[in-house]
């Protein structure tokens, strides 16, 4: 098979695509599509540990998401994903490479390029309606315009009924979609969801599935996704990419050219979350062996 260090070649697309079950299809990671929203070239960070040497994390990325894409990414924990996803935000700098979005180089926090990450960072002292408009007040934004933009998001996300409520009177469920409201509301042309759903039961997971599709396709927003499910993966994505273990690369694009709306039981989905998840398992091992090296 392919080596996880190598980027797919265009021979392994086609023996791929020859022995293809359920739709599959693959891509090429240098393929580029028209119009890329965010551009990420040949980028590399290396962290500095506690000993005092470096840590590849993340070694080559070159990625184009196409405006209006949903984009997932998966690979095992460690892999650089976050770091990934805070060098897009503008949150961290590269090492080496860049990062574009709309042809502009990245070069620090914007409101364009929201990320939502799993522990949300939802403020408990303000209401749920507060909560939605703290960017647009940070920004500037007049108060009728907030409470325009917060109601208007809020319905979006089903929460209306709830914005007077404080966010420990919600569930994780709802929390969520308190936090989209709030990251849809500064309209941004980027959103960056990092595990987003992972803490979440399977049931409140598949309405949130079905919410964020449906936003999506509404809003016409760039999603970048990152989860380990790659169940998830299949049914949310445009394009689903896997990541190697330590230092992250792409190792391999899969397209997911299914119908929306899905649903997560779809036999489509279940069949490409199989054959992502057969590329991603070898990483998964290699993450695994690393981690019993250094076990007593
Ligand atoms: P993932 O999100 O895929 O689990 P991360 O991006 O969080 O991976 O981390 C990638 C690698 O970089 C991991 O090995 C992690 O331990 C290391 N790392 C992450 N953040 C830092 C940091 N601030 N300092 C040093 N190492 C870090
Ligand atoms: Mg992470």
């Amino acid at each position: 098979m392919i080596p996880s260090s190598n980027p797919v070649t265009a021979s392994d697309v086609y023996a791929a695509d020859n022995r293809s079950k359920s739709n599959l299809a693959l891509v090429r990671p240098d393929a580029s599509p028209a119009e890329p929203k965010v551009c990420v070239r040949n980028l590399s960070l290396s962290y500095s540990s506690t000993k005092g040497d470096r840590l590849l994390a993340l070694d080559g990325i070159d990625l184009k998401v196409r405006t209006g894409e949903f984009l997932c990414i998966v690979g095992p924990s460690g892999c650089g994903k976050s770091t990934l996803l805070h060098i897009i935000t503008g949150l961290h700098h590269p090492t080496s490479g860049s990062v574009s979005v709309d042809d502009k180089i990245v070069d620090g926090p914007s409101t364009s390029r929201i990320l939502i990450f799993q522990e949300l960072g939802l403020f408990p002292w303000l209401t749920v309606a507060d909560n939605v408009e703290f960017g647009l007040k940070m920004a500037g934004v007049s108060s009728s315009e907030r409470r325009d933009k917060a109601a208007h998001y809020l319905r979006m996300v089903h929460l209306s009924q709830f914005r007077e409520s404080y966010i420990h009177q919600l569930s994780g469920g709802m929390r969520q979609r308190v936090a989209l409201a709030r990251a849809l509301a500064t309209e941004p042309d980027v959103l960056l969801m990092d595990e987003p759903f992972a803490a979440l039961d399977a049931q409140t997971r598949d309405i949130l599935h079905d919410e964020l599709e449906r936003i999506w396709a509404d809003t016409g927003r760039t999603i970048i996704f990152v989860t380990h499910n790659v169940r998830e993966a299949a049914r949310l994505g445009d394009r689903v990419i896997v990541m190697t273990f330590r230092p992250g690369r792409i190792k391999r694009e899969f397209l997911v050219d299914l119908p929306r709306p899905r649903q997560i039981e779809d036999s489509l989905v279940a069949g490409m979350a199989r054959d992502i998840l057969e590329e991603l398992r070898a990483e998964i091992n290699k993450s695994l062996e690393q981690e019993y090296r250094h076990q007593p």
